[in-house]
């Protein structure tokens, strides 16, 4: 997923979470890849056939309105799409006392692994948002000098990949050796399971180098890890990637959670760490040179003249861009909202030219609007969180909308 599909998947799921129904009138059907449709529309009328049984006429009429028209769609449906699909349907709360029918069919960004017939007062949506949670990969290896467990951090899913067993003698010597021979072939033996951990985990992290591999999250006592580190057993370049090191107890797949659960707030860091240099450059920017340009309207023109290097824009602008037109002349012009304000409105004014009245011609989210326009332009786009201090500052001060010029304008 782009930052852009990412950023409109979100919107989607938003507008639907914000809808409701009464009672248990609002239906989710989540559809794997590899289930029958057949299977889907039998479940269905079932469950039509049982709502019958519903005591309120209006919650009867409207399951089992929301039913039909659920599985007039899965008749045109021969078998669900590459990734599945969800489809949400119900009789929304409009307010005034009515409600609306309405449906909503979503092809899912990522693989659908769960089949599922929901009916609440709200759409179930916790599959979906899951898919918006970050998918970045960690390499994670967690050691003592008995054991080693390798495995991968993938979004939120932790997979152990290879485990690891020495034959690294305890501290004490047996009896009959010389303790100071034994304590020699004792660091060998470490020393080599020190490079056969290196040689799994390289195996296990290298072709992931250079296809997202964040970074590498070491675990175990103290200070075996730290003496693992040290003495660079990795490859150089995973090496390189060591993103911190954590205290942990255990060294086998459990050790992996908790290492997991360690590192938690540097891996959110780190996820931060590209929009705040952005912003970060964006404010220096500002105080030192004229490469650093915000507002609208500004960076609207700066980026129509391609002169924007990075556009940033903030994850909770809410705004759309409607083109407005006259109903009798030629009359055009554009504006922008914020996305409540024009619910439902329906008085535009009049044209100045003509005085008949104005009417909306074509609407756009102005996050996609500006980004279109930035993708065509080769311009870089970084959406940014509200989530850290100079974050929260973009949407605050700045609109929402800044850019970090390629060139000095005067727009
Ligand atoms: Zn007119």
């Amino acid at each position: 997923m782009s930052e852009i599909e990412r950023y409109e998947f979100k919107r989607e799921l938003e507008a639907l979470e914000n809808k409701s129904g009464r009672g248990t009138e609002l239906i989710s059907v989540y559809i794997p890849p590899n289930k029958q449709i057949s299977d889907v529309a039998s479940q269905l009328r079932d469950e039509h056939g049982q709502a019958s049984n519903i005591k309120s006429k209006s919650t009867r009429t409207n399951v089992q309105s929301a039913l039909d028209s659920i599985l007039s769609r899965l008749k045109y449906m021969k078998k669900p799409p590459e990734r599945g699909v969800v489809i949400f349907c119900g009789a929304i709360d409009i307010g005034g006392d009515k409600t609306q029918m309405e449906t909503t069919v979503i092809e899912p960004p990522e693989l659908l692994g769960i089949y599922k017939y929901h009916c609440d007062s709200a759409f179930f949506l916790d599959p979906l948002k899951d898919m918006l949670s970050d998918k970045k990969t960690y390499g994670l290896l967690v050691l003592d000098k008995r054991e080693a467990t390798a495995g991968l951090l993938i979004g939120k899913q932790i997979t152990p990949m290879k485990h690891m067993n020495s034959t690294v003698p305890g501290k004490q010597g047996r009896g009959g050796q010389s303790q100071r021979r034994f304590e020699r072939l004792r660091e060998i033996a470490i020393a080599d399971f020190y490079n056969r951990i290196a040689r799994h985990a390289n195996d296990v992290f290298l072709p992931l180098n250079h296809k997202g591999l964040e970074g590498i999250l070491i675990g175990g006592p103290s200070p075996t890890k730290e003496e693992f580190i040290k003495g660079e057993f990795l490859h150089h370049e995973i090496q390189q990637k060591i993103r911190g090191a954590f205290d942990v107890a255990y060294t086998d797949e459990s050790g992996l959670n908790e290492l997991v659960d360690k590192a938690g707030e540097t891996i959110s860091d780190l996820d931060l760490a590209i929009e705040k240099n952005h912003m970060d450059r964006f404010m220096r920017e500002l105080v030192n040179s004229k490469l650093a340009s915000y507002g609208e309207d500004e960076v609207r023109r700066n980026l129509q003249a391609g002169a924007v290097q990075v556009l940033l824009i903030s994850g909770d602008l809410r705004k759309k861009r409607v083109k407005i037109s006259c109903s009798n002349c030629e009359y055009e012009k554009e504006e922008t909202f914020k996305l409540i304000d024009n619910q439902g409105k329906t008085d535009l004014g009049n044209c100045p030219k003509c005085s008949s009245p104005l009417k909306i011609k074509e609407e756009t989210d102005v996050v996609l609007e500006l980004t279109a326009i930035a993708e065509q332009m080769g311009t870089q786009i970084s959406i940014i969180s509200t989530d850290f201090e100079e974050g929260a500052q973009l949407y605050r001060a700045f609109g929402g909308i800044a850019a970090i010029l390629r060139y000095e304008t005067r727009l």
